[in-house]
């Protein structure tokens, strides 16, 4: 029996299934791609976006594009929630969307659940969209006056949007004062090597890193920390760290302890074979996998072979994450931060492998003529 296919979300664990839809489909099967927008922005080149060094339509996929080009139907409408019991997904405009087998790649937000946030001008690092609002937000309104901006966040996403909110600021001739807020320790999760590097980086671009103080509340451009000090404070980047989004969990499915959708090693949930998921919106089962887009990029293939094993019969593939991979960070000064295990190293020879490896994946994937839009 012929049958529907919903991918939902068109994120980096997706791209395979899209690019391959004709063979869902040359088998009879129909395939619908729902996405709250026709386009998807590659976060491993978000910073360098915000700091101008890539144009915008250099760094996203035209998913609408993608799909419809290869049989498939587009919705440009996120969904809200889903019931697993009928099979049906219901969308942010009220459609409601009946699947035989569905696959989730919703990726995740930014927590801010302990930080009291009213007025003032403030932007989540996710999604990536909110990067390209940010920038334009940032050259328009401090053409003539100093942009007091602060960085919530020490992770890697904290790190890279504060070296590339410097970028911006110098690139354009503003003024300003820049400040990042670590909760505990700057790339508390990396080696020791790799922390004084980022440090002395950020601190030689005149920021101010303090280290062990989180953001409290942000209230009409006053930002209180939870050591008692306020600043003023005229745009606040959230780079909190990631949560899953809460619809599994809302719908009835199980999750994981972050609240992802609960999947086996055939990265299908534990509730209904019928559903799969890859990307940051998944909880691996006995293996808790950082929210990092190495994952999602590696789920690829096994989320490609699963669902057409799904919808043909056959056996399904196991994801096997492997402890090693890669990480650059891009220090916003031509330099990258390179991490891998206990290997670390900085210099212009790490952000231009960045840029090489980013700029490769990105060609893969850019069938749409998105560089024309440029
Ligand atoms: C600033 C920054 C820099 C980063 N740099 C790196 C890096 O260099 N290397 C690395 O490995 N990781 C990096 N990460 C982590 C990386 O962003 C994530 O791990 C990665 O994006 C996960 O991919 P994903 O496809 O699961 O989610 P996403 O990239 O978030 O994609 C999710 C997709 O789902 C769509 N969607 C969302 N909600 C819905 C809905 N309700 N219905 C339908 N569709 C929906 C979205 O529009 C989007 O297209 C970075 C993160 C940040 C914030």
């Amino acid at each position: 029996m012929k049958k529907h296919l919903v991918l939902v979300g068109g994120g980096h664990a997706h791209l395979t299934a899209i690019m391959k839809l004709r063979d869902y489909i040359d088998k009879g099967h129909r395939v619908t791609l729902i996405s709250p927008s026709v386009y998807h922005y590659y976060s491993g080149m978000g910073p360098g976006m915000l700091s101008g060094l890539y144009e915008p339509a250099e760094i996203r996929f035209h998913v609408r594009k993608m799909a419809e080009a290869r049989g498939a139907s587009f919705m440009e409408d996120p969904v809200i929630r889903i019931d697993p019991a009928k099979r049906i997904l219901i969308l942010q405009s009220g459609t409601q969307v009946r699947y035989d087998v569905v696959s989730f790649n919703i990726g995740s937000g930014i927590r801010k659940d302990d930080i009291a946030l009213s007025g003032g001008d403030v932007f989540p690092v996710k999604p990536i969209e909110n990067l390209l609002r940010a920038r334009e937000y940032i050259l328009d309104v401090f053409k003539n006056r100093a942009a007091h901006i602060l960085v919530a966040g020490g992770g890697p996403a904290g790190l890279e949007i504060s070296a590339n909110v410097w970028r911006l600021i110098h690139e354009n001739g503003l003024t300003g004062r820049l400040t990042v807020l670590c909760g505990g320790r700057m790339l508390e999760r990396f080696p020791d090597t790799a922390r004084t590097i980022a440090l002395k980086s950020l601190r030689e671009q005149g920021i101010t890193v303090l280290e062990n103080v989180s953001l409290r509340s942000m209230k009409n451009g006053k930002a209180t920390f939870t050591d008692g000090k306020t600043i003023a404070c005229d745009v606040t980047f959230l780079a909190t760290g990631t949560k899953p989004p809460s619809i599994f969990h809302e719908s009835g499915l199980a999750t994981g302890q972050d609240g992802g959708l609960l999947v086996n090693a055939c990265l299908q949930s534990v509730s209904y074979p019928e559903i799969f998921g890859g990307g940051d919106c998944i909880s691996l089962r006995d293996h808790p996998l950082p929210k990092v887009g190495v994952h999602a990029v590696r789920e690829n293939s096994i989320l490609y072979h699963n669902l057409y094993a799904m919808l043909e019969g056959g056996e399904l593939m196991r994801y096997k994450p492997r402890k090693n991979y890669l990480l650059i960070f891009n220090l916003g000064n031509g330099r990258g931060l390179l991490w891998r295990q206990s290997f670390v190293t900085d210099g212009r020879a790490a952000f231009w492998l960045k840029n090489y490896i980013d700029r490769k994946f990105m060609r893969k994937y850019q069938v749409s003529g998105e560089l024309d839009e440029k």
